[in-house]
């Protein structure tokens, strides 16, 4: 093996895993093989659980103004090594740079966003809830908390939780995906050189075994899960069964609908931008076009072109605009899903199945694919895809359109294209989706603001990001106080 074999990150120190087993990091554009994850054992979530427990007991002590010291100087290494991590987020994980450069940004800001926590934590205060008798609600960390992250943003996903956790007081271990680790491998070497008191923050590798061992162990009190829904569920369920506070973010299937009056130059290249930036490996990706009225033959011819031209490769080329898909078992569920589609019935105008990419043979790709005429009830309409394919529907009203949102299972994200205001905020008001995009194709909330999926998109209650972040990882507690005069010495 003369790859590296990557390592825990437990209790101030990396550490290697005793796993028996070890699997290949491949590069998805070329199939050359980065590293090996191990991946970990129940004992050694347990140790590092054990550990981080421990340093909760000081870590809750330290002051917030204290507390986020160390976040500060973590956004300054991430900033200063931005090239470096962007680099092997595109090696590992296959989008282009450009795209890495800014998953890492909003990593940076929510950890700016966790650094106001001596603001975002307080409490409330009322005084003379009877006389004489005053009430308070202050809230405190929870003790030891765990991220589960999926592949498509190894070095974002991560920080929706992370910074506010520790910002809170709370005491944090994170399990990476495996099929992309290196990019935590790398910002955890910064979070090292960050001066986080030892085990603060912990990084352990693996998969199933070492997420079920995450589940079950009675020290880890909360659990934010992201991934897709079957295993969104499962995490649900069990961590719920065992007494922990979840946030779990699943899968998504994105409807855009486009009205006549949009302007259709504009929403061709947001849209072409949703559905196929990151190789649609974007659980806000759109994925269905629904075109009201006369804009479907405008919309359709202009789709195709752009699907067509896109340029796909590998993502370190700056002339590239798309890269692979993460592996070759994605490549052919993906291309199965294709097909599927055309067997329901549905029109292939894009074709990406199996092209030929110049110089890389062995790569995962798939290139934009358009497939018209969805039919409403088919299997190809409701199935999560996760891959640069877009299907189109018509219709002729715009309620209709809204009734197709609102029957769909999921609800991560709806966006409307449109001139009208009053077309914008009917579907604001009405479309069952926790992002909303009007005029927008990612409608990705920013770190002050939750990432609040909806139905089979989101189990939970409170979702990542800002002041949700800050309730999920704090517990509240009441204080109702009252000192009769005659107690104290009278001054
Ligand atoms: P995944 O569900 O396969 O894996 C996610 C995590 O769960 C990984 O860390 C993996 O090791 C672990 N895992 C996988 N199978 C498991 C099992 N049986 N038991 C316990 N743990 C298990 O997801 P993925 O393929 O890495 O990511 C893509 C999915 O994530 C898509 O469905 C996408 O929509 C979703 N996603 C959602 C959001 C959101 O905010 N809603 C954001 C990004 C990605």
């Amino acid at each position: 093996m003369s790859q590296a074999l990557l390592k825990n990150y437990v209790n101030g120190e990396w550490r290697l895993s005793s796993a028996n087993e070890q699997i290949p990091v491949k590069n998805p554009a070329t199939a050359e093989i980065l590293s090996y994850v191990p991946l970990s054992p129940a004992e050694e979530v347990n140790q590092a659980t054990d550990l981080a427990a421990e340093a909760f007991e000081i870590w809750r002590r330290v002051p917030p103004t204290e507390r986020v010291q160390p976040l500060f100087k973590l956004k300054g290494l991430l900033e200063v090594h931005a090239d470096e991590i962007a680099r092997l987020i595109t090696q590992e994980c296959g989008k282009t740079l450009k795209e890495s450069r800014g998953e890492l940004q909003r990593a940076i800001e929510n950890v700016e966003v966790a650094c106001g926590i001596p603001t975002t934590m307080q409490g409330t205060v009322l005084e003379d809830i009877a006389r004489g008798i005053d009430e308070f609600m202050i809230r405190q960390p929870l003790g030891v908390a765990a991220a589960i992250a999926p592949f498509n943003f190894p070095a974002m996903i991560p920080f929706w939780f992370m910074p506010y956790a520790i910002a809170c007081g709370n005491t944090y271990l994170v399990k990476p995906s495996e099929k992309v680790p290196m990019t935590l491998q790398l910002i955890f070497e910064l979070i090292d050189q960050a001066e986080f008191p030892p085990g603060v923050i912990n990084l352990v590798n693996g998969a199933k075994e070492t997420v079920d061992a995450i589940l079950q162990h009675p020290k880890i009190r909360a659990i934010s899960f992201v991934g897709s829904s079957p295993v969104a569920r499962h995490v649900y369920a069990q961590a719920a069964a065992h007494g922990k506070r979840v946030q779990c973010q699943g899968g998504a299937k994105n409807p855009v609908i486009i009205l006549p009056d949009a302007d259709m130059e504009m929403t061709t290249r947001i849209v072409a931008d949703s559905a196929f930036g990151c190789a649609g490996q974007r659980c806000l990706a759109a994925s269905l076009a629904v075109t009201v009225g006369e804009a479907q033959t405008r919309f359709i011819e202009a789709i195709a072109d752009a699907a067509a031209t896109r340029v796909t490769g590998n993502g370190l080329n700056a002339d590239v605009q798309m890269g692979p898909v993460i592996s070759a078992q994605s490549k052919a569920r993906i291309e199965s899903l294709i097909q599927s589609g055309v067997n329901e019935g549905a029109k292939i105008l894009v074709d990406g199945r199996n092209p030929q990419i110049t110089g890389l043979d062995h790569g995962n790709f798939v290139t934009p694919t358009v497939l018209d005429n969805i039919p409403p009830d088919g299997e190809i309409a409701h199935t999560e895809i996760f891959g640069p394919v877009l299907g189109l529907m018509s219709v002729e009203t715009v309620d209709e359109a809204i009734a197709l949102v609102n029957q769909s299972p999921w609800g991560n994200m709806a966006c409307l294209f449109t001139s009208s205001g009053a077309a914008a905020r009917k579907f604001r008001y009405e479309a069952e989706a926790g992002n909303i995009g009007i005029n927008i194709g990612v409608a990705a909330p920013m770190a002050f603001f939750p990432f609040s999926g909806w139905k089979d998109s989101f189990f939970g209650d409170l979702h990542g990001q800002s002041h949700h972040a800050v309730e999920f990882f704090t517990q509240t507690k009441v204080v109702v106080e009252r000192w009769p005069k005659e107690w104290s010495r009278q001054f």
